[in-house]
């Protein structure tokens, strides 16, 4: 009888209580098995005070609630982007915008145009390139030097495991012919053996080094842009893949109170036992902002041809990608994390660094027997097949994000070919064979909007329409799929499933109202969904 007393003298006193604000008349899709639509919902403060119907939230409106009446628009939990590089997005926000340049032309007058916008000396960085656009030449130093005579320029194709420096900063760097290969990385060289500027994954870190750092007044705007960037896009929380300097800004912002993100902050693999001791310290922080994960690297991307494949690239067939680390390594800093009661979370992206790091998980798990380690694979982008059951038989949570599945889509079968794209962004494989995904959309990498990701998901119509009925449309999933894994699951993939994911009393007050029910559309129409409201802890963050 406890439950049920309880439960009355809940209801009793919320009822007395006035909502702080209320949607009525809306269609909300509440994640919630138990009760998955409503018609309205009442907020008292920072949570939810009550999911039901019309008249049951009309109670609890007086004089100081605010009402939103929805008109039979769609009112989903707020979206939880489960992989962004925030910091970095919301500089990028701010400087050289390359993502849609199609042609070099394009490209080269970019550049030439924001560096008239800077003052002499002062770096270029970001960019969000994409080579793939004007063909897959890739660009270099003689292309920019010409257009960026006053400013070392170092600028990132969009996966940011490229980056492309000017001459300038090679000189700042003090790079030349005879600097030698840093493993797992790799300098491109012209046929003298010349630096051409390109550089990839670990050999990124020869130039980066000498970047000057942001000041504190340049990552609190980049942060301001990047929250309000991802509230436009109904995005609520955020895990952020970063750096332990990240984490100095966050905490500006929380007690400041300035935070209208929730941020769950992970910081390098490597570093697990300072984690352990920061956590044991002061804990794993609060709703706003959390910590406790830790992200490590197996191998680069795909379209820099560094992802590691069990066979080699279709169209470079001496070269099977590479390690980042080895696995000795990823051995050693998944046990200690996993030991401390930490979350281990790894980007592995080709077959051979998703089996081996499947293989390193299987055996901390057998080695430790840990009681609730919730390990994640970031990006899971090509799985083999016979890997596929192994998410769901060792607890491996897919994080995933579908919007590259419809960019990559467009040239992926030419780098490995028809049989491996099969099982490539394998959503519905991994759901059929009872996985948990988790999306988000690697921001910088890709935009920030789980509305593209659950269109790309649904759909899988590649970026150049050229797949009207989906790449490799065995892959797909529906639309409550697709929210789940932007909510529930997303949710569950930080520890956070008693705090948000659905909509119910109690959690927080984080939700989206939309300018249509995603449920009830033409997938192709998915795309053109829009967000009107985005509120963060009963507060409206974003409005239109
Ligand atoms: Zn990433």
């Amino acid at each position: 009888m406890k439950g049920p007393i309880l439960l009355m003298l809940a209801t009793t006193t919320l009822a007395a209580q006035q909502a702080s604000l209320a949607v009525i008349h809306a269609r909300v899709w509440t994640g919630n098995p138990a009760m998955p639509w409503a018609e309205a919902l009442a907020v008292r403060d920072e949570t939810i005070a009550a999911v039901g119907s019309d008249s049951d939230i009309q109670k609890r409106i007086g004089a100081h609630t605010r009402i939103v009446d929805a008109n039979g628009r769609m009112v989903t939990p707020g979206f939880i982007d489960s992989h962004v590089h925030f910091l970095m997005g919301g500089a990028n926000l701010t400087s050289v915008q390359l993502r849609d340049a199609r042609t070099k032309q394009e490209f080269l007058s970019r550049i030439q145009a924001f560096a008239a916008t800077v003052p002499p000396g002062t770096w270029i960085t970001g960019g969000d390139w994409d080579h793939q656009n004007w063909g897959g030449e890739l660009p270099s130093k003689e292309w920019i030097d010409a257009v960026t005579p006053r400013n070392p320029v170092w600028i990132n194709r969009l996966d940011g495991h490229m980056n492309l420096a000017n001459s300038r900063a090679l000189e700042a760097a003090k790079i030349t012919r005879a600097t030698p290969e840093v493993p797992g990385g790799a300098i491109v060289r012209n046929a003298a053996g010349e630096p051409t500027g390109i550089f990839k994954d670990n050999a990124q870190s020869l130039v980066q080094r000498v970047v000057p750092p942001p000041s504190p007044a340049m990552q609190d705007r980049a942060l301001d842009a990047a929250m309000q960037y991802v509230a436009e896009r109904g995005v609520t929380s955020v895990d952020h893949m970063g750096a332990w300097d990240d984490l100095a800004v966050f905490e500006r912002a929380a007690n400041t109170g300035r935070l209208r993100t929730r941020i769950y902050a992970a910081v390098p693999l490597d570093s697990w036992d300072r984690l352990a001791k920061t956590v044991a310290e002061h804990g794993r922080g609060n709703g706003w902002l959390t910590i406790g994960a830790l992200k490590g690297f197996v191998d680069g991307s795909l379209g820099s041809h560094t992802a590691a494949f069990l066979e080699p690239f279709t169209d470079a067939p001496k070269d099977s990608g590479l390690l980042v680390n080895t696995p000795e390594d990823l051995y050693r800093w998944t046990a200690g994390a996993t030991k401390a009661g930490l979350q281990v979370v790894v980007h592995a992206i080709g077959d051979r660094a998703i089996r081996l790091q499947l293989d390193i998980f299987e055996r901390v798990e057998r080695e430790q027997h840990p009681a609730d380690p919730r390990f994640r694979i970031e990006h899971a982008q090509h799985i083999a097949p016979s890997d596929i059951p192994r998410f769901a038989g060792l607890g491996v949570i897919a994080s995933m994000q579908p919007y590259h599945c419809i960019d990559d889509g467009r040239w992926a079968e030419k780098v490995i070919g028809p049989e491996r794209s099969r099982t490539t962004y394998a959503f519905r494989s991994l759901l059929d064979a009872h996985a948990r995904l988790a999306f988000g959309s690697d921001w910088f990498v890709a935009p920030p909007t789980p509305l593209e990701g659950i269109y790309a998901a649904v759909t899988r119509r590649t970026l150049d329409d050229r797949n009207p009925g989906g790449w490799i449309p065995q892959q797909k999933i529906t639309v409550e799929e697709a929210l789940r894994a932007y909510t529930s699951d997303a949710a569950y993939a930080q520890f956070a499933e008693k705090l948000k994911g659905t909509l119910a009393l109690g959690k927080f007050a984080d939700f989206v109202l939309l300018d249509r029910d995603l449920t009830r559309i033409p997938p192709a129409d998915l795309r053109n969904a829009q967000v009107r409201m985005t509120v963060v802890g009963g507060k409206v963050v974003f409005e239109k």
